[in-house]
């Protein structure tokens, strides 16, 4: 029997096995193949929710489903936390067993660290994750006017765009509750410019200069002064403000960094094309745990699924895999309230952003509602 494991319950682990079942279905049933996808939780969240959760447009039981209605029933799934990739033996350890594997799929995404910056927890505020996006509601619903920072304090992390529209959204809550006139909003970037595309770049500046948005680059925050209400930064500036809300430095998962198999930041080393761990022929890795020159998003784990699971099956057949990931990401920007645009590229391909409408947010708002469709394979 040949046994596929799959590590992680997010976008990537589960759409790889969504994916992979359909392929290989008379194997499974005859038990030539076990699938077992292991995760720590037994729920996964619609991460993309919290953009719309932090303003009350989504609660948290709309971002929430259990694993076992996503995940195809023909899948083993064994809920329990990794603690030990041992790829010389080709097994995962788990908290309460070990799984011997003929091929891994690395799908353990990425995790928010606002430990690294000290006085962050204390004095910031975040939406990339439930706790944090919790807190940040409490914190926006109370707010009453004065100046809100918003500060990308690290490269990569999850959904690039996220901050800006987050800002745009702030802008438009502001002024729906007749706080804006009483309210200053700095989006601040760690790099030379906004944004890491210069496409994207050239859209988004003007849309800030018109709504008085303000904006500084070069800024890589290292301290929150939490007592006095300031950012302090490498580059020596010191910025103060009433609300801040971080993008906190990301770091892959711990158990890859335990393995011994990630980079410094806890990033799995991938090939960019076939999706392979380098140096290990039975590994795959895709989603937010790579160390790939790509987006760290829900689509463009759900791309590499379908490679990921096209070569296992073919692997698993006893044909030479042959499909590419071509660095394809797609993501819709939210630049307000009710207006969003959307941008695609891929390796080859730069983005070129349409100008928001109306209906693509809309068409945004639908696929919030239709990602669950999506998490089980179907759409
Ligand atoms: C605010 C916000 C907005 C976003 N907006 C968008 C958007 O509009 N569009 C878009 O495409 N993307 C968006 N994203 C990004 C998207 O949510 C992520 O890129 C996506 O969730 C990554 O999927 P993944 O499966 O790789 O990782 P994850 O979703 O992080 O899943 C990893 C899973 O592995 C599990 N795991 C980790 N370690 C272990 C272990 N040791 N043992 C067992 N299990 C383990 C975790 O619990 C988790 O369930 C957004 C993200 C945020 C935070």
């Amino acid at each position: 029997m040949k046994r596929v494991v799959i590590l992680g319950g997010g976008v990537a682990g589960t759409l790889t096995a969504n994916y992979l079942v359909p392929k290989i279905k008379e194997r499974i049933k005859n038990e030539e193949v076990q699938i077992t996808l292991i995760s720590d939780r037994n729920f996964q969240i619609y991460e993309p929710g919290f953009l719309y959760m932090i303003f009350n447009r989504l609660g948290e039981g709309e971002l929430k489903r259990n694993l076992g209605e996503l995940v195809d029933p023909a899948v083993q799934l064994v809920i329990d936390r990794a603690t030990k990739i041992d790829a010389d033996n080709s097994r995962v350890v788990t908290e309460n067993g070990s799984y011997d594997y003929d091929y891994l799929v690395i799908a353990t995404g990425s995790r928010v660290v606002p430990e690294e910056i000290p006085g962050l927890k204390e004095g910031g505020h975040w939406f990339y994750n439930l706790e944090g996006a919790t807190r940040l509601r409490e914190a926006l619903a109370k707010f009453n006017g004065g100046k809100i920072v918003v500060s990308v304090m690290g490269i990569p992390h999850k959904c690039p765009v996220a901050p800006m529209e987050v800002t745009f959204i702030l802008h438009d809550f502001l002024r729906r509750r007749n706080l804006r006139d009483k309210s200053e909003l700095l989006y601040t970037y760690p790099i030379n410019k906004i944004f890491t595309m210069d496409p994207v770049v050239e859209l988004i500046q003007p849309m800030f200069d018109e709504r008085g948005i303000q904006y500084k680059t070069f800024f890589n925050p290292i301290e929150v002064d939490a007592k006095n209400r300031k950012v302090i930064t490498l580059e020596g500036e010191e910025e103060s403000y009433d609300l801040l809300i971080a993008i906190p430095p990301h770091k892959g998962a711990q158990v890859i960094i335990d393995s011994g198999l990630g980079d410094k930041g806890g990033w799995v080393p991938t090939d960019k094309y076939t999706l392979r761990v380098d140096g290990y022929d039975n590994m795959y890795a895709l989603g937010d745990a790579t160390n790939l020159p790509v987006s760290k998003a829900g689509s463009v784990a759900h791309f590499q699924a379908e490679v990921v699971a096209e070569n296992l099956a073919a692997e698993i057949e006893g044909i030479e895999p042959t499909a590419m990931f071509n660095g394809k990401a797609f993501c819709f920007i939210e630049t307000g309230w009710e207006e969003a645009t959307y941008i695609w590229f891929d390796y080859f391909t730069p983005p070129r952003p349409v100008l928001p409408s109306k209906f693509v947010h809309f068409v945004k708002m639908a696929y919030n509602k239709a990602y669950w469709l999506t998490a089980r394979g179907l759409l």
